[in-house]
């Protein structure tokens, strides 16, 4: 059953967490000279109109890149982020926002390669026809189109991960962002990183997750802390105290396996700003956790 399409929460505060992190990493990524393959295993539709009726429906944006849009006193780690968002809207009206594949479009560099999976057909269709209008913008700007930079695939990106790893130049940025209207994706999700981690332990691999009440959510992130990657990071974002029926989102995180060194300090200065901007009751606040691996088959087993 495929009933989940992000065009109904683009742009809410979970979002922005996710890519102003993804941002980051990608930023990260780009000091190296060597190229890169960024994996996006569950991609969605990689543009959003926020005036659709899909994303207009519940205009989750207001608890995210709408309060940001014209915030004064930017975090200097957020400028990257919110330039890319407001690079898509040239007219100043907060009308487009990006998803995670295209934010690795415009993050990456011309020689780094984009693989991108997405289960949905109509998802992935639009995902396809958002890159083919990408491309003829680029050709537009006199860019010469790099062949296979970047290939999509209407497929399970939790089977796929594993075939493109490792990948050829030895680094990768993964993302993984299943709905998780199936508690089965929380268990999807540690079983696809335990494999990816053995086939390529050096990858960073980016995790979004909720924050709810039920338990494969509140047992999760502790879960991933006993994954076979020498260090993780763990950044959770909540804007309210969670209503008493459990009802719409309060709260997200990002688990990072093998995250850069500048992350955990870059989180610490910018998030205290976002709760305070995003935040809507005294129930606003942010966690931030790293910790090293303890290697090994047990730990392999426990996770
Ligand atoms: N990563 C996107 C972004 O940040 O813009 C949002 C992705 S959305 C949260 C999750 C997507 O995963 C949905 O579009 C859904 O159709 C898709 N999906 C669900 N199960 C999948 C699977 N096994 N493999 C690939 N895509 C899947």
């Amino acid at each position: 059953m495929l009933s989940y399409r992000h065009a109904y929460h683009a742009g809410n505060h979970a979002d922005v967490l996710k890519h102003f992190v993804q941002v980051q990493l990608h930023l990260y990524m780009n000091q190296k000279d060597v190229p890169y393959t960024y994996i996006d295993t569950h991609s969605g539709a990689g543009v959003y109109a926020l005036d659709g009726a899909q994303a207009s429906k519940n205009s989750e944006y207001n608890t995210g890149i709408g309060p940001l849009w014209n915030a004064t006193n930017i975090p200097a780690a957020l400028a990257p982020y919110l330039a890319l968002v407001k690079g898509m809207n040239p007219s100043g009206k907060m009308r487009y926002y990006p998803g995670s594949p295209y934010v690795a479009d415009q993050l990456s560099r011309a020689e780094d390669r984009l693989r991108l999976f997405e289960l949905h057909p109509s998802d992935c269709r639009i995902l396809a026809q958002n890159f083919r209008k990408v491309e003829e913008h680029k050709a537009e700007q006199g860019e010469r189109a790099r062949g296979r930079r970047v290939l999509i695939e209407h497929g399970d990106g939790f089977q796929s991960l594993k075939k493109l790893l490792p990948p050829p130049s030895r680094r990768a940025l993964v993302l993984v962002d299943p709905p998780y209207e199936i508690k089965d994706d929380y268990k999807k999700v540690r079983e696809a990183l335990d494999e990816a981690l053995g086939r390529f332990p050096a990858g960073i691999y980016a995790v979004w997750y909720p924050v709810l009440q039920r338990m494969e959510s509140r047992q999760f992130a502790d879960r991933l802390k006993r994954l076979p990657a020498k260090e993780w990071l763990n950044v959770t974002l909540t804007v309210s105290t969670p209503g008493p029926d459990g009802f719409g989102l309060a709260s997200s995180g990002m688990f990072i396996l093998n995250p850069p060194y500048t992350l955990e300090p870059m989180l610490r200065e910018t998030l205290p700003w976002l709760v305070q901007v995003l935040g809507k009751d005294a129930g606003a606040r942010f966690t931030i956790e790293t910790g090293t691996q303890v290697t090994g088959a047990a730990a392999r087993m426990a996770a």
